[in-house]
């Protein structure tokens, strides 16, 4: 069996007239972020984590923004996609270790809901932790102009060499 990690990192500035969706869930919240996509931040630094521990590029390779098929599609179908073409390719995710930067909205007591939303695009088991930071009113995410993401997920081989 091998192991290989993949991270993913990702921004969208906030915009007026859109929903906030975070890890496949709705926020109740003034703004939402602006993308060609639902532009769920979280959900999309996770799939490139997982692009990247499999060698298989990046999001922007697999579902162009220039597509017209992608505009405003919820993220989960693009994660759920992206999580078979992974195992297509020989690789299957085991842990995926997630941080959203923001002031606000307060992500802390919707993680377990964001992870468990996650965890559904798998059709094996997956462990998913969400953490949430903000920057101290420092940068773009301290000045409340958009929220940040990070991922890194724990891959192995799903052969048996
Ligand atoms: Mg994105």
């Amino acid at each position: 069996m091998s192991i290989r990690v993949g991270q993913g990192f990702d921004v969208h500035g906030f915009a007026e007239g859109r929903p906030l969706v975070l890890g496949g869930i709705r926020f109740d919240y003034p703004l939402g972020l602006a993308g060609h996509s639902d532009a769920d931040v979280v959900t999309h630094a996770l799939m490139d984590a997982l692009l990247g521990g499999a060698n298989l590029g990046d999001i922007g390779l697999h579902f162009p923004d220039t597509d017209v098929a992608y505009k405003d599609i919820d993220s989960q179908r693009l994660l759920a996609e992206v999580v078979q073409r992974v195992l297509k390719a020989g690789w299957r995710a085991v842990h995926a270790d997630l941080t959203v930067l923001c002031e606000r909205p307060k992500i802390g007591p919707r993680r377990g809901e964001m992870a468990a939303v996650l965890a559904r695009a798998f059709p094996h088991p997956v462990t998913i932790n969400v953490k949430a930071t903000t920057t101290e009113g420092l940068g773009f995410t301290g000045r409340g102009e958009g929220i940040a993401a990070m991922a890194i997920a724990l891959l192995t081989s799903t052969d048996a060499g």
